[in-house]
């Protein structure tokens, strides 16, 4: 069997080009260029690379940012503070909190005090609930993203057994309500999940969000399934995934690879979404 490459690194490059078109198109209609503003707590390096690697895809397409930098100390009041002073101000078109944030702040009081307009990364419980329901909301970025890339390849939802291994709040709890949305039967495996051999092993589409290296083996998975892999571990050779990926062309019958397949996908999906917003804006 040859199985289809998932390319979400191909796909993010190609749709960025549309977005930089939308995005000339809303300075054309407002002479204001769309602004992502990204807050960053604490002096954590790896959350420091993904809000600039953020800055730069916003560059990318024309977009600008605007980087708030906050130091470790912060408390949930001064936090809640400046969520508030961005929510006010309409060249701002979109938030993004970068997560973790240190253990003093309540950080889902923080996500939720983000107006639902400017939540293009898809964390309030608010737009979570909205976008369970099926309802106008911006879903979180990686679920979201993968969800692209499915349809982007045609990949048939309606009907499957999906596996969703993970259940994360940005991850596997969304994933899980958008494959629902698309008419997959689903089931979520976690930490205290039984036999997760045997349930992946029904899986027509399983995607791996646990955040522990090649956790699922391929020999768990059904021949024709389409997998998917949120993860990333760096190895000396690039890098691994959530799932055992070596050899899987000859089982899956489409898969997204590591690196290249799913992450590409998460931040085109931030700035999609935020041109979305501001193109509602905009009016
Ligand atoms: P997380 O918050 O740590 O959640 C991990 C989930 O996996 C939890 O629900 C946990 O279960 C479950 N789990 C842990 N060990 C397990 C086991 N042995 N068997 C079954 N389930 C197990 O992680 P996350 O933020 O969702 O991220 C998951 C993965 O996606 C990570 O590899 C992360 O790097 C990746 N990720 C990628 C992107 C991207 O942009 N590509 C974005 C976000 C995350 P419990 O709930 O029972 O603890």
């Amino acid at each position: 069997m040859s199985a289809i490459k998932l390319d979400g690194k191909a796909l993010a490059k190609q749709i960025e080009q549309d977005l930089s078109t939308r995005v000339q198109a809303i300075i054309d209609k407002t002479g204001r260029t769309p602004i992502l503003a990204t807050i960053l707590v604490g002096d954590d390096p790896a959350s420091a690379t993904y809000v600039r690697m953020k800055g730069n895809a916003c560059r990318r397409v024309g977009m600008e940012s605007i980087k708030v930098e906050m130091p470790s100390a912060t408390t949930t009041d001064e936090l809640l503070a400046k969520i508030e002073e961005l929510n006010n101000n309409p060249d701002v078109h979109g938030i993004l909190l970068q997560h973790p944030v240190p253990s003093q702040i309540d950080e889902r009081a923080c996500f939720d005090a983000i107006a639902l307009e400017k939540d293009v990364d898809g964390v309030t419980c608010l737009g979570f609930g909205r976008m369970s329901m099926d309802e106008p909301a911006y879903g979180s970025c990686t679920p979201q993203g993968i969800m692209h890339l499915l349809n982007h390849y045609d990949i048939e939802l309606a009907g499957k057994d999906a596996v969703v291994v993970g259940r994360s709040a940005i991850l596997g709890k969304p994933m899980a309500q958008m494959l629902l949305n698309a008419n997959c039967t689903v089931t979520i495996c976690h930490s205290k999940t039984q036999n997760l051999a045997v349930h992946v092993g029904r899986a027509d589409i399983v995607v791996g969000a646990v955040g522990v290296a090649e956790l699922i083996k391929k020999e768990w998975i059904k021949q024709g399934a389409v997998v998917v892999d949120a993860g990333f571990h760096p190895t000396d050779d690039g890098g691994v995934g959530d799932i055992e990926l070596a050899g899987i062309e000859e089982i899956a019958s489409a898969y997204t690879p590591v690196p290249g397949g799913v992450g590409p996908m998460t931040i085109n999906t931030l700035i999609r979404q935020t041109v979305e917003a501001a193109e509602k804006a905009a009016g």
